[in-house]
């Protein structure tokens, strides 16, 4: 068994890992950049080192991070989304020195972090995908050729892209000749490869992918779906699961599906399968994540299977605890990642001092996070503090949920995306469970809600116009 695992991340994924850790008796090592000597992950883990001044190349030094493990007498490392968390070399790495690498083999992980090579695997492994290229593309001359071969509009995509960036939509030839090189430089500057490959652009598609979990004994699983159509500029903001624009029929096909594509990959450990779906309902495979994801939080809460424990479990060389026919999906959930961005101005980041904050609490409430008050955010990362995660037995039931937590919450000090969450919760379009990844984009008008919201502000408001009103 795992006796004591190093968690090479920060944030809510390093706590969420810490928080399962604790549950198992195993014991958490935290790494932390000096300006994150304050962060929760520090306070929470067993024993914490320091990576250095640096904020973020000590969260990506492979050799210190496996030295530290070792060191402190680790037998595993976990290592989060983000950073390293599908960086092959790493587990690679890892594996050599002997300490567990919470996660697929490093050679899964390359294969399934390039995009061409997945779309490959997925074709041999009777997968449908996206239509697009075999292979990466050359140069613009026959970037130009495939797009009329697939049909504009097409994505130009960096073939080891993640979180959303690298991709681009051209509509014409002339559209593909601008973009061309801008998505190049985009991918060596953030993924230190130049490799592009096209897909034919699938219009409004449901952004739709399922959980699995697969152990060293030949055993995979699903825990259904999640809807991630809402997104913006290809990033998720609101997750859901299961997708209420599916229906069972679907679900039991895209489940066996996933469950085909990561037995043909021979995978193990937890991984999402993503696919999306065309107008006409068409399933599309489109990539493999090998790793824990963000959202991974409601399809817990909608199975009751704590993926993160049975991802360590996976690691330790132990059987999955479930059968697929004992997972049962109930009820709906929905998360919303809070981001310090301002909706008003674009979505501006908003650093700084967070001056008050109160955790939505109550039933089926659930809040993942790393802030807490006077917790100042660092300008160096991710623009996500908090996951709010709501629960109930029906979709009207979660909507109204989400409503009543989001109102809960208080974040002071900084702009956050939780009133912007509270308009869409109220589009009739939402509510109705008809939405595809165009919703943001298509509803401008829902950054344009009234500042004074929060009772707070309310009571504050009132106050000053009592004190007027007193002539004080
Ligand atoms: P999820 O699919 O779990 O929602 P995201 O795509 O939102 O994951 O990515 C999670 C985090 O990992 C984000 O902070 C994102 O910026 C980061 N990330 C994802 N892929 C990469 C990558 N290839 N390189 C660098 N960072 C990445
Ligand atoms: P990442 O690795 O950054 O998560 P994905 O390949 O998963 O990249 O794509 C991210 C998002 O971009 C998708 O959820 C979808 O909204 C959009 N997207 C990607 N490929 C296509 C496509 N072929 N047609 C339409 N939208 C796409
Ligand atoms: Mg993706």
């Amino acid at each position: 068994m795992i006796r004591k695992i190093l968690i090479a991340n920060r944030g809510e994924i390093a706590v969420r890992v810490i928080r399962a850790c604790a549950e198992m008796g195993i014991r958490s090592v935290a790494i932390y950049a000096d300006s994150d000597r304050y962060s929760l992950h520090v306070k929470k883990a067993d024993e914490a080192y320091s990576l250095g001044a640096d904020p973020v190349t000590g969260y990506l030094n492979i050799h210190r991070i496996v030295n530290l493990a070792l060191e402190t007498g680790c037998d595993a490392i976990h290592p989060g989304y983000g950073f390293l968390s599908e960086n092959a070399r790493f587990a690679a790495v890892c594996e050599q020195r002997g300490v567990t690498y919470i996660g697929p083999s490093a050679e899964v992980i390359r294969r399934m972090g390039d995009k061409t090579e997945a779309r490959k695997a997925m074709v041999t492994a009777g997968i449908p995908v996206t239509p697009g290229t075999n292979e990466n593309l050359k140069d613009l001359d026959e970037a130009l050729q495939m797009a009329e071969q697939v049909g504009y509009p097409v994505m130009l995509k960096a073939t080891s892209g993640g979180g959303g960036r690298g991709i681009r939509r051209c509509d014409s030839a002339d559209d593909l000749r601008r973009n061309y090189d801008r998505v190049i430089s985009e991918a060596t500057k953030a993924f230190g490869s130049a490799e592009v490959f096209m897909e034919k652009c699938i219009v409004n598609p449901i952004h739709i992918e399922l959980q699995i979990l697969a152990d060293s004994h030949g055993n995979c699983i699903h825990l259904y779906e999640r809807d991630c159509s809402i997104q913006r500029r290809n990033q998720k903001l609101i997750e859901i699961a299961p997708s209420p624009q599916l229906d069972e029929a679907q679900r039991q096909y895209l489940g066996g599906l996933s469950v085909i594509a990561a037995k043909s990959v021979g995978y193990r450990g937890a991984g999402t399968v993503e696919f999306l779906q065309d107008e006409s309902g068409r399933f599309y495979f489109m990539e493999m994540n090998t790793r824990v994801q963000v959202e991974h939080t409601i399809s817990e809460a909608i199975t009751g299977v704590d993926i993160v424990e049975e991802q360590i479990r996976i690691a330790a060389g132990l059987p999955l605890k479930f059968r697929q026919d004992q997972i049962q999906h109930r009820g709906y959930a929905i998360q919303f990642r809070v981001n310090a961005e301002d909706p008003k101005n674009d979505f501006l980041p908003s650093f700084g001092r967070i001056s008050r904050y109160y955790a939505p609490g109550g039933p089926g409430v659930r809040t993942d996070t790393a802030i807490y008050t006077g917790y100042t955010i660092p300008p160096y990362y991710d623009s996500m503090i908090a996951k709010v995660i709501v629960w109930a037995l029906t979709w009207d039931d979660v909507i109204n949920r989400g409503q009543r937590a989001l109102d809960d919450m208080v974040v002071h000090g900084i702009r956050t995306t939780k009133p912007y969450y509270q308009e869409i919760l109220k589009h009739p379009e939402f509510r109705a469970a008809h939405f595809n990844t165009s919703f943001v984009e298509n509803h401008p008008e829902l950054t344009k809600y009234s500042d004074k919201r929060n009772k707070e502000d309310l009571a504050a408001a009132l106050a000053v116009a009592i004190a007027a009103h007193a002539g004080l």
